[in-house]
């Protein structure tokens, strides 16, 4: 068997055994880029929901419009297995960019996870519906927040419909968080409340900026999008610690697998986008809601676009020289955000209903001319096959992924361990594979 394995694996073509399961496809035909534009268009109608902004007229600021979001939530759930979820708390005077308290209202649906085994584990969706003019501290200027993070916002509801009838092995939250404007309060509390709730987040993605296809170098491309991941966790232990230093593993935290995953699910299921994995934690010197779950231990990325507009950010909308500023509607375009939010749905589909992964991963090897590997699989009968991963120790993302039937262990011969890096994977019978496991101990 396990000779069988190493005799196929360098006549295999990359990627040969990578196959889309109907039920994926069709929850990501279901996304439909009209709704996307109405949902945005709706949410810019509420002129600011800046997270200080409360109630300022009938239909503007941010409480009107979570009512809205909670309403819209409830009516998808309405008769599916989706249930409504609410995470609402009073955020205190900070000092910074909170100047006296104010309540804080998380709000979106869960989808219940079937697989008793692993009914404390989940994947997170977030985007934030709060938005903010020119003056982060000014909750009363117009702030329509088409693309941040109304585009994203449109997203959690879009996937909410997608999945709602869907029975996956875990649980998914998909939730609209407030107060990202104001210091990522909402998803900070929202991370800590699934944490101190025993939830084992396996997967995070704030979808955050995601709809403007025109830079503001006026190049556009409604074909590529980035995906940001820590690779270094900020929460590091001293075991992962001394593990990096001796392997060097800094591009294989489990938020960087993530990462690789959204991508090759992505691209596989949506061929007309192209996902970067970025190695940056969000742009430079910026953030989104995914750090929240990063700094509670989490595995977490951010979707973004690929060219950003900075006239239309953090922008009191204006015309200055004849240049328009602000975050409105034109600047949205829906079928660019509808490929980003097809790739992230299959994405999350297909974890949520793929097998446990590999436990235990080991790779041995080293100063010998041969790599070896080997692993434990829990006993969900779900688990058709292993997919061993690999890439030369100088690229970025997988290159070769290779099956090697149900085992749980493999030999490279001459496959010098220092030149490569390895993971490994289960799948189903459909093709849903697990997150690949980096090896998490070095022996021989
Ligand atoms: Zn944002």
């Amino acid at each position: 068997m396990k000779g069988l394995a190493v005799a196929l694996l360098l006549a295999m073509p990359a990627f040969a055994q990578e196959r889309r399961d109907p039920r994926v496809e069709a929850l990501v035909r279901r996304i439909d880029a009209a709704r996307l534009e109405a949902t945005v268009k709706r949410l810019t109608e509420f002129g600011t929901r800046h997270t200080l902004s409360g109630t300022q007229a009938p239909g503007r600021g941010i409480v009107p419009a979570r009512e809205w979001l909670a309403a819209e939530f409830s009516a998808i759930a309405k008769g599916s297995r989706l249930k409504p979820f609410e995470d609402r708390f009073t955020a205190q005077p900070d000092g910074k960019r909170i100047p006296s308290a104010v309540e804080i209202v998380n709000v979106g649906v869960i989808l219940p996870g079937s697989d008793s085994a692993r009914s404390k584990q989940a994947i997170v969706m977030t985007a934030h519906y709060d938005s903010m003019p020119s003056d982060v501290m000014d909750p009363k200027a117009d702030a329509p927040g088409a693309i941040d993070d109304a585009s994203g916002t449109a997203m959690a509801l879009e996937l909410a419909n997608a999945l709602k009838d869907e029975s996956p092995a875990l649980t998914v939250y998909l939730v609209a968080v407030a107060g990202e404007e104001q210091g990522l309060i909402g998803s900070q509390h929202l991370a800590r409340r699934l944490k101190s709730e025993g939830v084992e987040v396996v997967a995070m993605a704030s979808v955050d900026i995601a709809g403007n296809s025109e830079g503001q170098d006026g190049v556009r491309d409604a074909t590529v999008a980035r995906l940001f991941s820590e690779g270094t966790p900020e929460t590091e232990s001293e075991a992962q610690k001394k593990l990096r230093l001796a392997v060097g593993n800094e591009n294989d935290s489990a938020a960087r697998e993530w990462a690789r995953y959204v991508q090759r699910t992505g691209e596989l299921y949506v061929p007309s986008l192209r996902l970067r994995v970025i190695l940056r934690r969000d742009r430079i010197a910026r953030g989104s809601d995914h750090m929240s779950f990063a700094r509670e231990g989490f595995p977490a990325l951010r979707l973004s676009e690929a060219r950003e507009n900075y006239r239309g950010q953090h922008q009191t909308p204006r015309t200055e020289n004849g240049v328009r500023f602000g975050d409105e509607l034109w600047r949205f375009d829906a079928a660019y955000a509808a490929r980003m939010c097809r790739a992230l749905g299959a994405a999350i589909a297909s974890l949520s209903f793929a097998p446990p992964p590999p436990q235990e991963v080991t790779l041995a090897g080293a100063v010998s001319p041969d790599a070896k590997l080997r692993w434990k699989l829990s006993p969900d009968a779900r688990i058709a096959e292993v997919i061993l991963y690999r890439r030369p120790a100088d690229g970025v993302v997988w290159e070769r992924a290779q099956s090697l039937g149900k085992v749980t262990e493999v030999t490279l011969p001459s496959v010098t361990t220092d030149d490569w890096f390895f993971a490994v994977a289960t799948a189903d019978a459909a093709g849903n594979q697990s997150i690949p496991q980096a090896p998490s101990v070095v022996g021989r």
